[in-house]
């Protein structure tokens, strides 16, 4: 089977209602960046950070995967398929894909801040603040900040590396180092960039630009490129 490597973005998420991040309307238009997630922030104002999180947490809790998710789950009938996403929820999961890789961290786990190599699933949507790991430090949300390091990026250079198709959906590629995934392809592999706000004009022999909405788009590859399915 070929590889299919996916490095999804928030775009992926919005037709089920989460908020993306730089759109007009996006969610970090309401708020300061840096009030809500650097550590500094975490370290002036941690119970501000903590509601800003819970919140997040309570509407990924509520929302459900949409068709592009599922449209994902299906191409596993022809492809290894890889996700590696930008995402903090857990909606991939939910749709049922089975390799999943997250680069920002998870909205529904908390870790130690001391030791980052504790996680720990949250009950519900709100992460209490009296809660520590086994060793006694206090939890933080498990997503990585801006200014923090992005541990998993060395593992996902080397899938884009492997990728023979690699789908860029729902992403501005302006947050890096994830934006850069998508040069670590090989010439021979073919790319797909979905997102409604891309622009025709960046299509190449190698890069087919579709310019649709997830929910519409990755269903439409299915029936194009995995054609089992049908
Ligand atoms: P972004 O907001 O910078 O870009 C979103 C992109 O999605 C835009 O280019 C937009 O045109 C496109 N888009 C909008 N609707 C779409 C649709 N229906 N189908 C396909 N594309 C659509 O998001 P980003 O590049 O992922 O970077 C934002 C950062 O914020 C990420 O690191 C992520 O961790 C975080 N974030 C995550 C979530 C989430 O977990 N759902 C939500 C918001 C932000």
């Amino acid at each position: 089977m070929k590889s299919l490597v996916v490095l999804s973005g928030a775009g992926i998420s919005a037709e089920s209602g989460i908020r993306t991040f730089r759109e007009t309307g996006g969610l970090w238009e309401q708020y300061d960046i840096s009030q809500v997630a650097t550590p500094e922030a975490w370290f002036k104002d941690p119970e501000l950070v903590n509601n800003f999180y819970n919140q997040r947490r309570k509407q990924v809790i509520e929302a459900s995967p949409n068709e592009a998710h599922y449209a994902l789950v299906e191409m596993e009938k022809c492809f290894n398929v890889q996700i590696i996403t930008q995402n903090i929820d857990d909606l991939h999961e939910r749709a049922g894909s089975k390799n999943i890789l997250h680069l920002h961290g998870e909205i529904r786990k908390a870790r130690s801040t001391g030791d980052p190599k504790l996680i720990y699933p949250i009950e519900g949507h709100i992460l209490r603040r009296d809660l520590t790991c086994e060793k006694g430090y206090p939890l933080r949300p498990h997503v990585v900040w801006f200014g923090e390091e992005v541990p998993n990026m060395e593992i996902a250079w080397k899938m884009v590396e492997k990728a023979d198709i690699l789908f860029v959906v729902g992403t501005s590629l302006n947050v890096y180092p994830a934006a850069g995934l998508m040069h670590y392809a090989d010439e021979n592999c073919q790319v797909f960039l979905i997102d409604p706000n891309a622009s025709e004009r960046e299509s190449t022999e190698r890069i087919k630009v579709i310019a649709e909405k997830a929910g519409n788009a990755l269903p439409e590859l299915v029936k194009q490129i995995c054609p089992q399915t049908i």
